[in-house]
């Protein structure tokens, strides 16, 4: 698939806001939910087992829907009021190694600060590629999310007692539940990306049944409240997409990451006004970059002496905007003059944002750096 310009990627956030209304979306959509039923009860012998199963699966995935009608009706909700970003190809190389480093980590939260908006459509210039849990390598081509509260049972529970919650009758008995705010993350991926469970006659009927209209579609979801604790999927041999995207949620609030707001075609922009809650703005997000290169000493770097073999992160500093007096020294912000000048020498001096430098072409390293920038 071709880059997508920034209106295109405005046009496919509304295009799969769109599709949830369609028929055949709605039915892919029910043959999901189905199938994970289906998972979920294999091999559960009692009426119990089963339902405490399907209940766990529906929390987790599609909460608070029963339905594939309700479900598509949330997804449509959230794409309603979402931001738009494209997220750049050099930017999901730089997440993908910095998430396959915190995987060690083990645990993580997800808390409100940390979501760049409330709500969000993301487009990867470059799909983003997992192992799902049966091995297989998946590409995902987009994620949205936005706000839902999550209810518990804080003490055990009856398939009637779920019935009434979900009804918003009150529980029986008094037992006690407790809401939390939390966050549905949704991701997608393209009929046209090839994958290991890709298949061309599925592809070729899906582009016939939808006469080509919608080309992306839904691949999982995940209802997360915040501040509780996961583990990084360690006992699962697969990848673990929210851990993914924690991760780029990080990256996003890191200085090393910057943003544009591009001209969009006028078409485009009257399009998305016309059914979409947020201004139509593409906020294109991308590795920080300079064209002029300073070593820490705030001396340009000569291009003979880099190592061109690999990009690296360059940490924010300051440095002396003009040649100082006496011996070479680190530039040492001056609180008194709102840190402009150096408290060693007086010379004026800048900060310098943290960025990348290399060429385009190379593997980002040195990302352990950004855990530095985090804390
Ligand atoms: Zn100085």
């Amino acid at each position: 698939m071709k880059r997508l310009t920034p209106s295109e990627v405005l046009d496919m956030h509304r295009n799969v806001r769109e599709s949830l209304a369609d028929p055949t979306v709605r039915r892919y959509l029910d043959g999901f939910m189905r199938d994970t039923v289906e998972k979920a009860v294999k091999g559960k012998k009692t009426e119990v087992e089963r339902w405490k199963e399907i209940g766990s699966v529906f929390g987790q995935l599609f909460h608070p829907a029963n339905n594939p009608d309700q479900f598509a009706a949330l997804l449509s909700k959230d794409l309603f009021s979402a931001r738009t970003y494209q997220v750049t190809e050099e930017m999901v190389d730089a997440v993908s190694a910095m998430y396959r480093r915190s995987q060690q980590e083990g645990m993580f939260t997800v808390t409100l600060g940390e979501l760049p908006s409330e709500a969000g459509f993301a487009w990867f210039d470059k799909p983003i590629t997992h192992i799902d849990k049966h091995g297989k390598v998946v590409k995902a081509r987009a994620i949205s999310w936005g706000l839902q509260p999550v209810t518990y049972f804080t003490e055990d529970y009856t398939q009637e007692d779920i019935d009434r919650a979900m009804a918003g009758q009150d529980v029986k008995d008094g037992k006690k539940t407790m809401t939390v705010q939390g966050v549905r993350v949704v991701t997608w991926f393209s009929v046209t990306d090839k994958d290991e469970i890709w298949d061309q006659e599925y592809q070729d009927a899906w582009i016939r049944e939808t006469h080509g209209r919608y080309r992306v579609l839904y691949s999982h979801s995940f209802t997360l409240p915040f501040g509780q604790r996961f583990s990084f999927s360690a006992e699962d041999q697969g990848d673990d997409m929210m851990a993914w995207i924690k991760t780029l949620w990080v990256f996003m609030n890191t200085e090393i990451v910057t943003s544009t707001r591009p001209h969009l075609r006028a078409f485009s922009m009257k399009k998305f006004q016309r059914s979409m809650k947020e201004p139509p703005e593409v906020n294109v997000i991308y590795l920080r970059r300079r064209h002029v290169d300073y070593d820490s000493f705030g001396v340009p770097q000569p291009a003979g002496l880099i190592d061109w073999s690999c990009r690296w992160v360059v940490q924010g500093h300051h440095r002396h905007l003009e040649k100082y007096p006496g011996p070479k020294h680190h530039a040492l912000p001056d609180p008194a003059f709102a840190n402009t000048k150096c408290l060693t020498c007086g010379s004026k001096i800048t900060w310098v944002h943290p960025y990348v430098k290399g060429p385009d072409d190379k593997p980002v390293r040195a990302l352990e750096q950004l855990y530095l920038l985090r804390q």
